[in-house]
């Protein structure tokens, strides 16, 4: 393997128009990767940090030029001549230099910038696919699982001005034999429910995962809406539905929630959750409680957790340590899988190996500032992680991951295996 002979990083925009870091990593060889950071909207307290410049006059903020010098400068310095045979030593490499637990020196951002340049990096000097790459270099044996989609078709919370309390109201194509198959059914209720919303008189704009954002007032009208979509569409029985709550951003300072005009706790938000799932196909709940509210989310798997997969996101952070203490408590069956909210690649897929060991579920991530960059979905493949939430069919930071799959698809052919169901 050819060794790293340049790192170079720039701003970019992300699909909010915020600046983020993109960095190309060059090799000996003649060799190029790049990568592309994206950044959370509804960040968790407890994800790695994402370094930013602070200075009101340039982008209100947000610049990342301290990261980008971080990657030309101390990262380059360490890492320039070394093999990227061993992704995880050159991780390793750049966490020890660091030296926080949280990336707080060089930034999270900065750090997976290069971790991402790099495998691509690897992938290209190899000639091969990333996600073959990613495969081979992460010991998986026959990566030929296309994921399932938990697609977002109507954005409330922090993603949109809809109103409502709730994140994230989602659709899995399950009843479908392959995952083009299964995209184009999404699409296509994505479309009949555009329809349903400009006859009631609603906007069709889309938040900022591309999904409709209409004003609506409680979780059973939306929830109304994708079953009636799903049925128009033709396709009752073949789609389930998955919520994320993302319930950290509506807890009140007391531990209490603040649910569509209605002030509940914890307790009462499990009711909330187990009244949904008798009422319509929900298969899957994520950050149902407060990123502090074990006891929310230990009753969660008491009560639903034989029957739903109940997915950590800002509680788990994509943090092995934070993984491990849920396994313990026994407090979620699912992981939400962001690269950002760790910081490294190989971090990434140890959070995978490890929900996986559990026999927990892996849920592969994009964030809602996003890029054009398709990493994620060649990860989900190579890792067999089994499901992949990146947003609605609309978007081009969106459909970048979906149409990367539809590729993949291709590539393997018959040997393409869709994970059509939640296992
Ligand atoms: P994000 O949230 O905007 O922080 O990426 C998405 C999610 O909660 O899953
Ligand atoms: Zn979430």
């Amino acid at each position: 393997m050819p060794n790293i002979s340049s790192l170079s990083a720039r701003q970019i925009l992300d699909s909010r128009g915020n600046p983020t870091i993109e960095v190309d990593c060059e090799l000996e060889d003649g060799s190029i990767g790049r990568g592309s950071v994206p950044s959370g909207v509804s960040a968790g307290v407890h994800e790695a940090l994402e370094l930013r410049d602070g200075d009101k006059s340039v982008y209100r903020g947000k610049g990342v030029l301290k990261a980008v010098e971080n990657v030309e400068g101390t990262i380059l310095d360490v890492l320039k001549g070394q093999p990227v045979a061993d992704h995880r030593t050159i991780d390793q490499m750049m966490l020890d230099l660091d030296g926080t637990p949280n990336k707080a020196n060089l930034g999270a951002n900065a750090i997976l910038g290069v971790s991402l340049a790099v495998s691509r990096a690897r992938a290209a000097s190899e000639g091969r696919p990333l996600w073959q790459s990613l495969a081979d270099q992460y010991g998986q044996e026959s990566p030929v699982t296309l994921p399932l989609p938990m697609a977002v078709l109507i954005e409330a919370g922090v993603h949109s001005d809809g109103g409502l309390a709730f994140q994230e109201f989602m659709v899995m194509p399950t009843g479908f034999a392959s995952f083009s198959d299964g995209l184009r059914a999404v699409a296509e209720v994505f479309h009949v429910l555009n329809g349903l919303l400009k006859q009631g008189g609603h906007v069709t704009a889309v938040g900022v995962e591309g999904a409709c954002a209409p004003r609506l007032s409680t979780a059973d009208e939306a929830f109304g809406l994708l079953m009636q979509a799903i049925d128009g569409a033709g396709y009752s029985g073949k789609m389930k539905l998955a919520l994320d709550a993302a319930a950290s951003e509506f807890v009140n300072d007391d531990g209490t929630y603040a649910l569509d005009g209605n002030t509940l706790s914890s307790e009462e938000m499990t009711a909330v959750y187990e009244n949904l799932c008798r009422d319509y196909p929900l298969v899957s709940i994520e950050d149902s409680h407060g990123e502090e509210d074990w006891d929310g989310f230990v009753a969660m798997k008491k009560t639903l957790g034989d029957t739903v997969q109940l997915v950590g996101d800002d509680l788990l952070v994509t943090n092995v340590e934070r993984i491990e203490k849920a396994k313990e408590l026994d407090a979620a069956n699912a992981v939400l899988i962001k690269v950002n909210q760790i910081g490294s690649v190989s971090e990434t897929v140890d959070a995978i190996l490890t929900t996986k060991e559990y026999r927990w579920n892996p849920v592969v991530s994009h964030r809602g500032g996003d890029t054009e960059d398709s990493f994620i979905a060649d990860l989900a493949v190579a890792l067999n992680a089994g499901q992949i939430k990146t947003g609605s069919v609309t978007r081009g930071e969106r459909t970048a991951k979906y149409n990367q799959l539809i590729r993949i698809e291709d590539a393997l052919g018959s040997q393409a295996q869709y994970q059509s169901e939640i296992q």
